[in-house]
């Protein structure tokens, strides 16, 4: 059984590369009939931020990504959060210590300092804890054995170093990037438990993995230098055979490609890199702080969950339009790219446009109602309708139906300048008077019917219809451009239309 895991520290909102990993991993949970987890990583208690748990879920589920496992759901590896796992890691710690893969370091913060510090002295481009350094400092490895029984037996504090070897190739296939390796030099004697009793990241990462029996761990580039470290981990664990396959997506640029999308560039360049809103406090100042959503932009989940399906997927056709439905039975992370996907403002609000206009006319009248009634108008249903379907070619967000109705709603209170000097004259005036009275008297006429009442009464005072059409779209609507005027007209009704005319004329 396919079983993946969506595995977010909360320390503040999740961005939007996060909810794409979590897709992916959805996506190819259900399409192979597996499990998806939610493991919350909350190990690092100092980064731990208040409501992001909550609003990961809130994401994950506005998103439309379900959960079988997880802190809500429960399930049977539960808990799923990893403080309530604490006294499950100190046992593996223990048989790598026993197993000679890992050691005790009882360094002091200063000890520490000074290390790196001599080594940058002596320039050593990356200092590092590791197989050559940790003979110069103070640790299981190096101290005489009753030194070492001391020092615990006194409390004194320590971490658990991994025992990383000094000369050795670590590799492995990814699913995207094919093999991967690592020269052992290049890895640190990472910590695994810290000197507060708490499990790292990479401790706690792998014990639960596999605990959780994970077949594919399926995660943001940013980890890759991590995965030789977790190969050595589930080497030295014993659990080679039951080793998960890695999949590292691409990473996610700025629109310009000069570089990761960050948390903060959402503010910087005016769109949203999360999905809900998200209400924080500054870290520096304590005060209040608002990050945008793409829910309260007006987005529609729909929409985000395919444009975030493409960025760094293709199903190798042209279609772009992909239901939750669809992108399960087409994903597939042979077709994942290793190159970075830039994010595309502009493609977002596409999706958006489209899912948006195809909604039908019923489901958009709803949102214009709601608007409206917020504004204090009640207008019936079955007009709300005619509005949207007209209007819905303009419309990006449901807010912008809104903003298109206001003329049904507002008499012009200016008009198009433009218009008024190029097209406006005393014949067109005259013409359009006269049309005004002419469709007072056919309160019913359709679209088509007022357009052949239009042409006939602007021919017979010696026009075409090209001359008025202009001057009648500023006297109705007051703008230059907008919807189809034969359907404004027709929604507005000959009475209102009449007298927008006669009003505009005088
Ligand atoms: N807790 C890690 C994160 O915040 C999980 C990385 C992984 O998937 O291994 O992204």
């Amino acid at each position: 059984e396919v079983r993946v895991r969506f595995a977010p520290s909360p320390t503040g909102p999740l961005h939007i590369g996060g909810v794409r990993t979590a897709l992916y991993n959805y996506l190819l949970a259900r399409k192979l009939g597996g499990k998806m987890l939610l493991r919350i990583e909350d190990t690092d208690q100092n980064r731990f931020v208040p409501g992001a748990e909550q609003y990961i879920m809130d994401s994950l589920r506005w998103c439309g990504i379900e959960i079988d496992e997880g802190i809500e759901q429960g399930g049977p590896h539960a808990p799923y959060r990893q403080s309530e796992r604490k006294p499950m890691y100190r046992q593996y710690a223990d048989q790598l210590l026993k197993d000679g893969f890992a050691y005790y370091a009882f360094d002091t913060p200063e000890d520490l300092d000074a290390m790196r510090a001599r080594l940058t002295a002596a320039k050593v481009p990356n200092p590092q804890y590791n197989s050559i350094t940790r003979a110069q400092m103070r640790n299981s490895l190096t101290l005489p054995a009753e030194e070492t029984e001391q020092l615990l037996a006194a409390g004194t504090p320590y971490v658990i170093r991994l025992k990383v070897p000094r000369k050795e190739e670590v590799r492995f296939q990814d699913l995207i990037r094919g093999w991967v390796v690592v020269h052992s030099s290049a890895i640190d004697d990472k910590v695994l438990m810290k000197s507060d009793g708490m499990p790292t990241y990479h401790l706690a990462n792998i014990v639960d993995d596999h605990l959780m029996e994970i077949t594919h761990v399926i995660r943001g580039e940013e980890w890759l230098p991590s995965a030789p470290l977790h190969v050595l981990l589930y080497r030295y664990l014993g659990w080679e055979d039951t080793m998960p396959q890695f999949a590292h997506l691409p990473l996610l640029l700025k629109p310009d490609g000069t570089g990761k999308l960050s948390k903060r560039d959402g503010d910087k360049l005016g769109f949203p890199v999360f999905p809900l809103e998200f209400h924080g406090t500054d870290a520096q100042t304590g005060e209040p702080t608002v990050s945008s959503g793409y829910r309260e932009a007006g987005y529609l989940p729909e929409a985000f969950i395919n444009f975030l399906a493409f960025l760094g997927w293709n199903p190798g056709t042209t279609q772009e339009l992909f239901t939750m439905d669809e992108l399960i039975e087409n994903f597939s992370i042979e077709r994942v790219s290793k190159s970075p996907a830039r994010f595309d403002q502009n493609k977002v609000r596409w999706y958006n446009e489209q899912y948006l206009r195809a909604k039908p006319d019923a489901e958009l009248a709803q949102y214009l109602l709601e608007d409206l009634t917020a504004q204090g108008r009640d207008v019936p249903a079955d007009k709300a309708e005619q509005i949207v379907a007209l209007v819905k070619e303009r419309a990006t967000f449901p807010a912008d139906l809104a903003r298109e109705a206001q003329l049904f709603f507002e008499r012009p209170s200016s008009y198009d300048e433009q218009v008024i000097s190029k097209k406006w004259n005393a014949s067109v005036a005259a013409a359009l008077a006269e049309f005004a009275t002419q469709l007072s008297t056919a309160p019913d006429a359709s679209p088509d019917a007022i357009k052949a009442l239009l042409t006939q009464v602007v021919e017979a005072q010696g026009l075409k219809i090209g001359q008025v059409l202009q001057a009648l779209r500023v006297a109705v609507t007051g703008a230059a451009a907008g919807p189809d005027l034969m359907h404004i007209m027709h929604i507005l009704g000959a009475q209102e239309t009449a007298e927008r005319i006669q009003a505009a004329v005088a």
